[in-house]
């Protein structure tokens, strides 16, 4: 069987966009860090099912919760790079990028004791006008990114992008390979199975059905997400406009549940392996043999 990417993006609950969105009325409120317990209950689940996933964690979350980086790696987990702050990248210059990975990246590496080779922009916010992201991203020593998907959306997609890994970008040197979000394509469409909200909110078999098409169809591996809070149902509700409740709780309460069901169904591991990238835990030859990886990379 196929061996998929597993990823989870390290925040605390009140980093999601639509959280903020839905709440920038509430000006000085304070909302209680729930990270550390929903990214426990997160590596009970996957020591269940032996599988091991890629955490881009955020280097302000890495500040305050070293414990959270220590245990993630302590488990054989892969330790990516989330950003510092959750600052969009098309909201900085590209001298605060740099400044900005550069920073969460040493302080992950120095909690993991690895190196960091993974990047996920905060909400997929490398576009086609922040192309110079990859370049820094190759120069401050980074091997992949995770940040591109190829759907429509309100805030972020690009549905014209490819659907599977590739180099998305080359220096003298170095290569730096994508890894998008999953999509199954239908009718000429990019249909979301990759994780996050259309994961809590389609039937899981028709994300299963989607996942089996790019797996078994296409032979290729499927990068799915997902975030600690996600699997947080006692998380703080704040009032917000229904719409926004909607997006950000919608089957928050069944979701370890269907998680646990993916994991069952389908074997995952983490980017890193998926892509060959090596590191501390290699891919073993099995592992390789299997994933199945066309030619585009
Ligand atoms: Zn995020």
């Amino acid at each position: 069987m196929l061996v998929n990417a597993l990823s989870v993006d390290v925040e605390e609950y009140y980093h999601a966009a639509i959280f903020r969105h839905g709440t920038r009325t509430l000006v000085g409120r304070h909302f209680g860090s729930r990270v550390e317990q929903s990214v426990e209950r997160l590596l009970t689940l996957l020591r269940d099912h032996h599988t091991h996933a890629t955490f881009f964690t955020l280097g302000e979350v890495a500040a305050a919760h070293p414990a959270v980086v220590r245990a993630i790696a302590k488990e054989g987990h892969e330790v990516a790079c989330h950003g510092d702050r959750h600052e969009d990248v098309d909201r900085q210059t590209p001298s605060e990028f740099r400044a900005d990975v550069r920073r969460a990246k040493a302080r992950l590496e120095d909690l993991s004791g690895e190196s960091v080779i993974g990047y996920r922009a905060p909400n997929f916010s490398i576009g086609r006008a922040q192309s110079w992201a990859y370049e820094i991203l190759l120069e401050e020593g980074f091997r992949y990114d995770s940040s591109l998907y190829p759907i429509l959306h309100d805030r972020y997609g690009q549905p014209g992008a490819p659907r599977f890994p590739y180099e998305i970008w080359r220096n003298w040197s170095d290569r730096l390979l994508e890894f998008p979000i999953s999509t199954a394509r239908l009718l000429g469409v990019n249909l979301p199975i990759g994780g996050g909200g259309y994961f809590r909110l389609a039937p899981f078999g028709l994300i299963r059905l989607g996942i089996q098409r790019v797996n078994v169809r296409e032979r290729q591996p499927v990068m799915f997400y997902l975030h600690p809070w996600e699997l947080d149902p006692d998380q703080p509700r704040p009032p917000m406009a229904w719409h926004h409740r909607f997006r950000l709780y919608v089957g928050i309460g069944k979701e370890v549940v269907k998680v646990s069901r993916l994991l069952a169904q389908f074997r995952f591991g983490t980017a890193r392996d998926v892509l060959r990238l090596g590191g501390r835990r290699e891919a073993t030859t099995r592992d390789l043999g299997r994933s199945g990886l066309g030619r585009s990379v």
